[in-house]
């Protein structure tokens, strides 16, 4: 039996800890980087403390972003080892109905981490995957660190760049190159959410799929009808909701701390029936 099959189902945390057991399984199978496991660290308190759901500012913020992509003339979604690990079928789903590809791009690459990430995204379907071509590698000259390799056929002539889990100096070169950057990144205050031009402060996890639903929903709209969707975007607005969200309220404490107490008078009652 796998750790993941011993969680108990109503545990309040069941969905976050499964998760946690997916990337640990990503790494085991060397598509996640190790440090991406404490980046998800990073990411699941803010999503535990936004409530683990899409606020109505990140709603909007995905809708302008959908709006971006199909207004865009050379739109591509940047990938890593977390994102495959957890989201690999859904984003096969996305740039296949979207047309959009997706592009390999590591924090820490390797030849061979970079083949199994296109094997797991192939094995889903993904039928444009950039970013492991050696014929089309080109390099960002704003960057450094081996992040700085890109598909010519991609984000270095992209004019729309989806990136997720992104590092700020990346986003911060990305931006100095004149290119629209997309972020999805649960840490508001990060320097990829700052830099960016449209910030989706949620989960990856429901983003991906929320993408493709806008998508259909918005995909005959006029390029008038669209432009008015990215308008309607306001960065800093969706940066302090977000923030406000996050501070938690008096009611909140306390209807969480009724629970745990509830909790504890069942197990008291547990325990005195079984003597
Ligand atoms: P920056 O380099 O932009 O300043 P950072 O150094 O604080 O950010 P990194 O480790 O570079 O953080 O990037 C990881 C980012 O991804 C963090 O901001 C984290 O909150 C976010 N993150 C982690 N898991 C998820 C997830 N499942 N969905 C969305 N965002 C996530
Ligand atoms: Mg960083």
């Amino acid at each position: 039996m796998t750790d993941k099959e011993i969680l108990p189902e109503n545990h309040p945390r069941a969905e976050s800890l499964k998760i946690r057991h997916t990337l640990i399984e990503g790494f085991e199978k060397g598509i996640v980087a190790i440090a991406g496991l404490i980046a998800h660290g990073r990411g699941e308190a803010f999503d535990y403390l936004l409530g683990e759901k899409t606020i109505k500012s990140a709603y909007n913020a995905t809708k302008s972003a959908v709006a971006s992509l199909l207004l865009a003339e050379k739109p591509v979604i940047s990938v890593n080892g977390n994102v495959t690990a957890l989201m690999a079928k859904d984003l096969a789903f996305l740039s296949n109905k979207t047309g959009i590809p997706l592009e390999i791009n590591l924090f820490y690459r390797s030849r061979e981490r970079e083949l199994k990430i296109l094997r797991e995204l192939e094995r889903y379907g993904a039928k444009n995957v950039l970013g492991v071509d050696l014929d089309y590698r080109a390099e960002l000259e704003a960057i450094k660190h081996l992040r700085r390799y890109v598909d010519s056929r991609g984000i270095l002539n992209a004019d729309v760049v989806v990136v997720m889990l992104e590092d700020g100096d990346r986003t911060m070169a990305l931006r100095a190159m004149d290119k629209k950057v997309i972020a999805v990144d649960l840490n508001p205050l990060s320097r990829t959410a700052l830099a960016a031009n449209i910030t989706i402060v949620d989960n990856i996890i429901r983003t991906i799929p929320l993408l493709g639903e806008i998508y259909s929903e918005i995909k005959e709209y006029s390029n008038k009808e669209l432009k008015a969707i990215v308008d309607s975007y306001n960065h800093i607005s969706t940066l302090k909701d977000a923030l406000t969200h996050m501070a938690i309220s008096n009611e909140r404490i306390n209807e969480q701390l009724r629970e745990v107490n509830l909790q504890i008078e069942r197990k008291k009652e547990q325990i005195k029936n079984k003597k």
